[in-house]
């Protein structure tokens, strides 16, 4: 048995921060005491932080299907090195994860790469069963996606951008008929339903060609996003569903969304990184390394959403971490494909927000907290508190970073918020209470194990 004694720091607990010792024990957080109270192989973090390791509920692995870009090797090791000790992947891998089989095969293969413990999000398509969804929870799915608007290659198993089209091959998209059909399962498995929150019909009617970045503001409006949120909601509370909405980015989408929870449906937000502190204006010295679905949009969506958490009414910060090579991304605004990483930058950028907004701390609660409620994970993760699992991120509130793309763990360098100056570093990462990050160095391989929802069943 293996009994650790963190020492010295401030340590954040769901009371607070205060001055505590954290025992561990085989991984395990077992107290969080008074100074000299706890015993065991000292750990000296004097000066430092520790914080619930994060929980980024959005990532694209890419793996299986696209190991240019990236795979749960180097997704993990720039998620340990930001302080991320749990990702939850999204389902739009090749082969999609629409069956049980295709999730337990990316279990196996996430299990053999990955540095931090992984949860995996299943598919909806527009020919989804409710068995299917029944089987995937079993297998230990946390939750459910839907790409509204995005068809599916039925041969190549794969999700893609299009928006449907007269190839034989393509299967429709999954629309508010295919969530409605569905609805009854989806609340009786109490799992969430997670949106891609963008209204086919209106990014149809606005398609253009990019040359500019307005271009790109223009072909992607947020009422494409307003109606898609408020007709989900409108069918997940009829079925008393928890729906949760991927990358709120506009005030519009936001209103809709606090319009559908005075209403009375069990909806939960969440934003990025890349929404909170990039505007419009930004394109001009980022480039494609911006262009992103939905897109960053303007100041005052910027600011919407940065009172939306102050409100708490955004529960959840996520990255959407989507990378592809830095060659594709280098190509013109009209052919570059969507997507920035994220997971190595997501906490140290939301300590940076909430520090401005006068509360460090809080971003414990929209990368740990509020990600693990969501995951169903709340029992066991996002918390310094006994009986949590010891996951913990030191962090140096004295020395500052600067996110550069020489420092990126992904295959793609450079991203959204490149340049960024913060005034924090990461000095050590510990997964279960192993440490797998310290001083810039990742120190294992492969620990990672599957996370699963509470209170499934296990088939
Ligand atoms: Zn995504």
């Amino acid at each position: 048995m293996t009994e650790l004694l963190f020492r010295g720091a401030t340590v954040y607990t769901p009371d607070g921060p205060g001055e505590f010792d954290v025992t561990v024990s085989d991984g395990v957080i077992t107290s969080v005491g008074p100074r000299g109270s706890g015993r065991g192989k000292a750990v000296d973090v004097s000066g430092n932080w520790l914080l619930p390791g994060g929980i980024d509920v959005h990532v694209h692995s890419r793996d299986p299907g696209f190991p240019d870009k990236e795979d749960f090797g180097t997704l993990t090791a720039a998620a340990a090195a930001g302080g991320v000790t749990t990702v939850v992947d999204m389902p739009n891998t090749v082969p999609a994860v629409d069956s049980a089989g295709a999730l337990e095969s990316k279990a196996a293969l996430a299990r053999s790469r990955s540095r931090v413990d992984f949860g995996l999000w299943a598919l909806i398509r527009s020919s989804s069963t409710a068995e299917q969804l029944v089987e995937l929870a079993s297998a230990g799915a946390v939750g459910f996606k839907a790409y509204l608007g995005y068809s599916f290659s039925v041969s190549r198993k794969q999700v893609l951008h299009a928006l449907g089209a007269s190839d034989p091959d393509l299967e429709a998209p999954p629309d508010y008929g295919t969530l409605t059909r569905l609805a009854p399962a989806i609340a009786e498995l109490g799992l969430p339903l997670v949106i891609h929150a963008e209204d086919p019909g209106i990014l149809h009617a606005f398609r253009r060609p990019f040359e500019t970045y307005e271009d790109v503001l223009e072909a992607r409006p947020a009422e494409a996003e307003s109606v898609a949120i408020s007709a989900t909601a409108s069918v997940a509370r009829q079925h008393d569903i928890h729906l949760h909405i991927a990358h709120v980015s506009s005030a519009l989408g936001l209103q809709a969304a606090e319009e559908a929870i005075a209403a009375g449906t069990r909806l939960t937000l969440e934003t990025c990184p890349q929404y909170l502190w990039r505007t419009e204006a930004d394109f001009a010295r980022l480039g494609t390394a911006m262009k992103m679905n939905p897109p960053v949009r303007r100041a005052s969506d910027q600011q919407a959403l940065r009172d939306a958490l102050r409100r708490e009414v955004i529960s959840v910060v996520a990255t959407d971490h989507a990378p592809h090579t830095d060659d594709e991304k280098a190509q013109d605004l009209e052919h570059a494909p969507p997507g920035t990483p994220g997971v190595q930058t997501l906490y140290l950028s939301c300590l940076e927000l909430a520090r401005h907004m006068g509360d460090p701390w809080l971003a414990a609660r929209w990368v740990s907290e509020g990600p693990a409620a969501l995951a169903g994970l709340s029992e066991s993760k996002g918390r310094i508190a006994p009986g949590y699992d010891a996951d913990l991120v030191v962090v140096d509130p004295t020395q500052s970073t600067t996110f550069s793309p020489k420092a990126m763990r992904s295959r793609q360098k450079h991203g959204a918020l490149q340049g960024l100056k913060v005034s924090f570093a990461i000095t050590s990462v510990y997964l279960r209470g192993v440490p797998i990050y310290a001083n810039g160095r990742l120190s294992t391989r492969s620990t990672g194990r599957m996370v699963r929802p509470a209170g499934v069943p296990i088939a």
